[in-house]
């Protein structure tokens, strides 16, 4: 096959589609106004904004009133983790966290804030899979816990968590319930309202809409602390005149995902070939992650004896980009978080690659990853001064 550009690194960033891009254009060109002005320029660019907020809570299953536009899905996950606790510790007397160990660093360092302010942060284990150990948490879900944080899909193995279940228990126990959906909203069905979820965050770049825009959904009389002070936008919650471009850009990308969704079925039948194909003909190689429970487009893979950071190197020179841990992490030499979490060792951990396929991915693409992947990886493996041969192990 000759050589082509495969982009296999969807859990990273997405292409922004042409259709964003045409329902976006008008809202730089010509509707540029300020949605707070009470002139008619101002009016059309409320007008977008309005229309957007009600088509993402059409997708998510809520209110538009629900829906709080932020600036990513980092800052929604700060503001709901943060905003959350702390004002479950001043007007509940609450003062400790749940979250999990394989949580994106958005979550993470929120939680670790939170300890340098004197919560209490539990991190429970993640089984094997990848699947949050549901013992566990709820042993460790109390009456004294402000808030519980778990992701509903994971970014580096895509595992699902039981969100709906663990939201229950959280309730049981007054505890608000979060969920990390920015994975998880275009690649999966997601309806806050199933989920049982008081607080959901999603990002654009994930989903084909541009980097640098996200949404946070809020119940209803849920009650957290503000993100930013300033003039009142977003219900006086989250100040800072809106990205009006970038959150029509939003609500087009979600509606599109949610229409093809059934398309991801498609793309879980390439990734199982992929998978298929890698285990059953490169030797010494770990399937990590739940086979089931798993995004449709994700595979994560460790290859014994080799680096992921020369595996990624060298597909990149072959046109093929995929990733080694998570991209926000990957340069950073650190084995993951989450490969260790589901008991990988670190050298192990270190020859871990992501695939993340999407609906932009097709068989061909397939089929150039197996026709380069297995020559790549034994000509790093021929390198290593560790690997004894596959007939010495
Ligand atoms: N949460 C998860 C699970 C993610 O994968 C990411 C991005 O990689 C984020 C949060 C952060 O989103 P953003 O890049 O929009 O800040």
């Amino acid at each position: 096959m000759e050589n082509r550009f495969v982009y296999a690194d969807n859990a990273a960033t997405t292409p922004v589609s042409r259709e964003v891009v045409e329902a976006m254009t008008p809202y730089l060109t010509e509707f540029w106004g300020n949605p707070s002005s009470m002139y008619s320029k101002g009016r059309e660019a409320r007008c977008g904004l309005d229309r957007a907020r009600e088509t993402v809570a059409e997708k998510l299953g809520c209110a538009p009133g629900e829906v709080y536009f932020t600036s990513c899905g980092t800052e929604a996950d700060n503001w709901a983790v943060k905003g959350g606790a702390r004002y479950m510790r001043d007007k509940k007397g609450r003062s400790r966290v749940i979250t999990t160990a394989i949580e994106h660093p958005a979550v993470l360092r929120s939680c670790e804030a939170l300890e340098r302010e004197g919560f209490t942060v539990t991190y429970v284990k993640v089984k094997n899979n990848g699947v949050v150990d549901m013992d566990e948490m709820a042993k460790a879900i109390t009456d004294d816990v402000a808030i519980v944080a778990v992701m509903l899909a994971n970014n580096e193995i895509g595992t699902i968590q039981p969100v709906a279940e663990i939201a229950k228990i959280a309730h049981a126990h007054g505890a608000l319930m979060f969920t990390d959906a920015v994975q998880a909203v275009g690649a999966i069905p997601v309806d806050v309202k199933a989920l049982g979820v008081d607080m959901l965050s999603m990002s654009g770049h994930k989903l084909n809409a541009p980097k640098g825009v996200g949404a946070l959904y809020m119940k209803k009389g849920i009650k957290i602390y503000k993100y930013l002070d300033g003039g009142g936008q977003e219900r006086m919650m989250r100040s800072g005149t809106e990205n009006v471009a970038g959150i029509v850009g939003l609500a087009t990308a979600l509606s599109n995902a949610v229409d093809r969704l059934p398309d991801m079925e498609r793309v879980r039948k390439m990734r199982d070939r992929l998978a298929d194909y890698i285990l059953a003909n490169i030797p010494h190689t770990i399937y990590n992650g739940d086979p089931v429970e798993r995004l449709p487009g994700n595979l994560n893979i460790s290859f014994e004896f080799i680096e992921g950071e020369s595996l990624l190197l060298l597909l990149d020179m072959a046109g093929i980009c995929i990733s080694t841990g998570s991209a926000c992490s990957s340069n950073s030499l650190e084995p993951s978080h989450v490969l260790l979490a589901i008991g990988l060792p670190a050298e192990k951990a270190h020859g871990s690659m992501r695939v993340s396929l999407s609906h932009l991915n097709t068989d061909e693409d397939v089929d150039y990853i197996i026709e380069k992947l297995p020559g790549i990886v034994k000509r790093l493996r021929d390198m290593s001064p560790i690997y004894p041969g596959d007939d010495n192990i």
